[in-house]
Formats: C-alpha cells, structure tokens, sequence
C-alpha cells in the first residue's frame, strides 16, 4: 500500500483525504494549527447564499472521522524533499522518488497548505494598527459572527467605510494579482452589516467590482437596492484618526474626478490573499515554487492537481486565490489525480 502525505488540513486537503481514505487508502494529514479548518471556523457566512460558516466546517470536519485518515494536528512540515536529495536510497518500485516529510517518507504528497491573509500592517497609510477603528475584513467578520459590530468606544457605528484592494492589484505591495474573493466579500459585509444596523451609513470604495461568480452580481444589486449599500469607484489615499476616535479619509472619487474627504467609524480594509508562508518555504524546497510564492501546478488547463515533480501534487489556494467551493473542488480533482496514478 502507498504512503499519502497531505499537507494542510483546509478544503482542499481535507476533501481529498476523505476521498482517498473513502476507497481505503491510508492518508496522513498534517496541519501546524491546533484545528482543521482554521480559514473557515473565522467566517461568519458565505457568500452567495449566506450559508453558515460553522455549520459548514462542521460538516466538513466529519470527513476526518475516518479510520483511513490520520490527522496530525501542532505538526509543521519544515521539510519536504525528495528522499534522493533528502540523502535517502530509497525509491519505490515505479522509481517515483519517495518523499521525505520531516522525518517520515511517503510515496505521494498532496501540497495543499493554504494562504494567509494580508498583512495590512504593510499599508501603513490606511492607518491600520494605529487607529483604533481601522480593522481587517477578518476582524469585521468576527464581529459579524459575533453580532456585536462596534466603534472604538464601543458604541454602535454610524458610518462604516469598505475599501477593497488592500494588498492586490497593488504595486507597493508587490501583488499584481487580484485575490478574487475580496469584491464578494465586502458586499457580503456590507449587507450582514445593514442587517445588524439598518440605520448605519456603508460605503464600499472599489477600483472595479469583480462579481464573477453565480449570485454574486444579484448580490451586488441587492446591496444596493434593498440594502442601501452605497458604491463609490474610488481609492482611498490616507486614513487619519481624529481626536474622538474615529477615522477620517482622504479619497479620490474616480468616476467624478473629484478629491473627497470623509469621516467613519469603520475604516474596513479588504486585505487579500498571499502564499502562506508554508507554501512559500515548501514549494521553493521542491522547486515548484511560481510567482508571488504560489506553488506551480504542471499545466494550469489539462494538469492543474499535478506539479513538475513525480509524485507530488498541488491543490486549492497555495496555487491562487480560491473559493471554498474551489478548494473543495480542487482537493477532489487531486484526490482522482493520485488515484489514477496508483
Ligand atoms: S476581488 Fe475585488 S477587491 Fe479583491 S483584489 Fe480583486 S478587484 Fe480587488
């Protein structure tokens, strides 16, 4: 029987463990977090359908319960070379290099280790982590979950201000990419937050609004017509705070041409994806490793699972930006990939 590692207990890797583990292939799963999950169990709902997140890492966590899967949570992979280059001799009877995991070997590895979010401390001109009321759009999702969305002095905003793009489609940042998600996600916000205060101000500055996916662009009206939500295509250039806690912002409104200026409770910054920084290390040690530190499948079109190493496969959002949904996908396209190679 042959060895499967999978590095990463989210969507993607959780989905292919309980499917290889489901045909009766034993799988060792690892995860540096103390839970599964970690990207999930901080949302509140997902969009399009508003469905709830934990209910969703509930279900999701029931496909660990498995006795094929070994899940090794507090475990970080710092290495993963091939056995040859590990100074092992050993490789399996097709010659595909067995993989070294830290200190174990397998015959297959699955990369599916995630992003992380951006650090909006690097955007040191939108004030955050200087300004109490500036935050994250993790931090504004707890506060949705939490249903206690709050100004620094506590007291129930008035104004909350969105600002997408933060840390994507960004020159200072480095990232030329858009992270994808982060357009959908602040109207999301913008409605979970018009439902928990109908009477609060939103307004989302945008560059231009990605609503790719199905539903999104019904949200898009939704937040709008139904919500109040309004849309300005605009950036903001410097948040300040003022002296009674609240942030004042200085923007461009691009569609008018005119410079504006605006005082909010909220700053709420919609910080992208990036290479999480086990994708980063781990991609670069088995030579995978693409632009902006996402790790590199084959082909993106006929063998997106598959990287140019032999037995190593890639899936979900260490590769790019992703959906939930497309991470499970993914980790399912990986899982058949693995099967067929066995
Ligand atoms: S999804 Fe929207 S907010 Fe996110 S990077 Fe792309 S354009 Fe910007």
């Amino acid at each position: 029987m042959k060895q499967i590692a999978i590095l990463g207990a989210g969507p993607a890797g959780i989905e292919a463990a309980s499917l290889l583990a489901s045909l009766g292939h034993p799988v060792t799963l690892y995860e540096k977090e103390s839970e599964p999950l970690g990207n999930i169990t901080d949302k509140a709902f997902l969009f399009p359908n508003f469905a709830d997140a934990q209910e969703v890492a509930v279900t999701m966590r029931a496909k660990l319960d498995n006795p094929n899967i070994t899940l090794r949570c507090n475990t970080e992979v710092t290495q993963l070379l091939p056995s040859y280059i590990a100074g092992f001799q050993e490789e399996n009877l097709t010659g595909t290099p067995v993989w070294k995991v830290n200190d174990e070997l397998y015959d297959i590895v699955l990369l599916a280790t995630g992003y992380t979010p951006f650090d909006a401390h690097r955007k040191e001109e939108l004030g955050y982590g200087i300004y109490p009321g500036v935050h994250t759009s993790l931090e504004m999702e707890k506060m949705i979950r939490e249903k206690r969305i709050i100004n620094s002095v506590g007291d129930s905003p008035k104004r909350i201000v969105f600002l997408q793009c933060v840390g994507s489609r960004d020159e200072k940042s480095g990232n030329h990419y858009c992270s994808k998600l982060c357009c959908v996600t602040a109207v999301k916000q913008a409605i979970e937050a018009k439902k928990q205060l109908p009477y609060c101000e939103v307004y989302v500055f945008y560059m231009d609004l990605r609503m790719w996916g199905q539903g999104f662009e019904e949200m898009y009206r939704t937040a709008q017509q139904d919500y109040g939500v309004n849309f300005i295509r605009g950036r903001i250039s410097e948040a300040g705070g003022t002296f009674d806690g609240r942030v004042q912002i200085k923007a461009e409104d691009t569609l008018l041409g005119r410079p504006m200026k605006m005082t909010s409770d909220l700053l709420v910054l919609m910080v992208g994806m990036e290479a999480s920084k086990g994708t980063r290390e781990l991609a670069t040690q088995c030579r995978i490793c693409g632009e902006y530190g996402f790790a590199q499948s084959k082909d993106p079109h006929l063998h997106d699972c598959q990287s140019d190493a032999p037995g190593l496969y890639v899936a979900g959002a260490c590769k790019r930006p992703m959906t939930l949904s497309d991470s499970i996908n993914d980790g399912r396209s990986a899982a058949y990939e693995i099967l067929t190679s066995l």
